[in-house]
């Protein structure tokens, strides 16, 4: 295999870190770009000696710095936005912007360089989905101006972005709709539910479910959807693709199977659950299993051990 110069916007994030790791496993040499609003430089510290993988602080929502654009680059991933409710919303024009500007800023530099660009969509492109399982032929249920239109709809941007830029500039495009991943090295105070209720089990504190718990997730171990991201971008496959693990589980249900998993006697509590909360998710994957042989490997007993025993460590519990 050929290895490759590639540019990681949002390296120091929960997927990033994962995908550098993975990257530089192959042997490709990978420049990494963030801000540092969501991530954070402890997930890529283990990296400090690699002479293949160097970290740049930039902001996105601003022109590409100099240090980028006057490299070549054989591939790009996009990865950088908040991605959690919690980040988003605290960051809005950001989550616009690094959607939206940045992602037009990178798809020239693809062109100019006639590299191949991958972007980060999700699963929230669904919105509060009318169909179930979520194929990528669903057009989506989406509030235009709710609490998360400032992250769903700058994504349904990107990927109309992506595919202008393919259509009009002839730019190597893939697209990936995320579902929610999980793993070590996700931020512990962004919210996400699967740290949220770990934290909280290993500390003794009540998991707060929101709402009565009834609303589903679908979740996938980090390892599982890196391998579908590479995958996904050596393949010929242009239009957007569902990578994630069909495993859909309440978030009742979740609460529960961490607390056990933590051997925690903390109580389950119930919150307010926010507005456009989407009820439920579960990506159709069969296009991935078809394209790209693709499937999740993990089951979800096991990504949550791996991931309890992680923050066990962090938290020195
Ligand atoms: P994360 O917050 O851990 O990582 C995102 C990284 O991007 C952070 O390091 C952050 O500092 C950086 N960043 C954000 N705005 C930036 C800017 N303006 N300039 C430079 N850097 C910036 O989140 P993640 O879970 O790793 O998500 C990565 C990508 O995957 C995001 O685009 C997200 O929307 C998408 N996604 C993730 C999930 C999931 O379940 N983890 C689901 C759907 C989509
Ligand atoms: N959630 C919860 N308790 C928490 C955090 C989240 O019950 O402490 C629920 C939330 O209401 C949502 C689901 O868990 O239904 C997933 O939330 P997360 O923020 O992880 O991601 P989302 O899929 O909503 O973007």
């Amino acid at each position: 295999m050929s290895t490759h110069r590639i540019l990681i916007t949002g390296a120091a994030g929960f997927l990033g870190s994962h995908l550098s790791d993975a990257l530089l496993a192959q042997g490709h040499t990978i420049v990494g770009v963030d801000s540092f609003v969501t991530g954070s430089k402890e997930n890529v510290a283990h990296l400090a000696g690699e002479k293949r993988f160097s970290l740049l602080e930039a902001d996105l929502v601003n022109p590409l710095p100099s240090a980028v654009t006057e490299k070549t680059w054989d591939r790009i991933y996009h990865l950088a936005s908040p991605a959690s409710p919690v980040g988003y919303v605290k960051h809005q024009i950001t989550t616009l912007k690094v959607n939206s500007l940045a992602t037009m800023n990178l798809m020239e530099l693809a062109q100019r360089d006639g590299a191949r660009i991958f972007v980060a969509s999700t699963s929230e492109c669904y919105g509060d989905p009318l169909e179930h399982p979520q194929k990528e032929t669903y057009w989506g249920h989406v509030n235009p101006i709710g609490m998360r239109s400032m992250y769903d709809e700058a994504k349904r941007f990107m990927e109309a972005a992506t595919m202008a830029y393919r259509r009009e500039r002839g730019v190597d495009t893939r697209i990936v709709r995320i579902f929610n991943t999980y793993g070590p090295r996700l931020a512990q105070n962004d919210g996400r539910v699967v740290v949220a209720f770990i934290t909280q089990a290993l500390r003794g504190e009540p998991l707060t479910v929101q709402g009565e718990g009834s609303q589903t997730r679908s979740l996938c171990y980090v390892e599982d959807e890196i391998q579908g991201f590479m995958a996904l971008m050596e393949s010929d496959y242009h239009l957007p693709m569902n990578i994630g693990n069909p495993d859909e589980v309440s978030m009742l249900d979740l609460a529960k199977e961490i607390r056990e998993l933590c051997g925690s006697r903390s109580e389950i509590i119930h919150t307010p659950l926010p507005p456009d909360d989407p009820k439920q998710r579960c990506p159709d994957i069969t296009l991935a299993r078809k394209i790209l042989g693709w499937e999740p490997r993990i089951a979800r007993q096991e990504g949550l051990a791996r991931t309890v025993a992680f923050y066990r460590r962090k938290l020195g519990m």
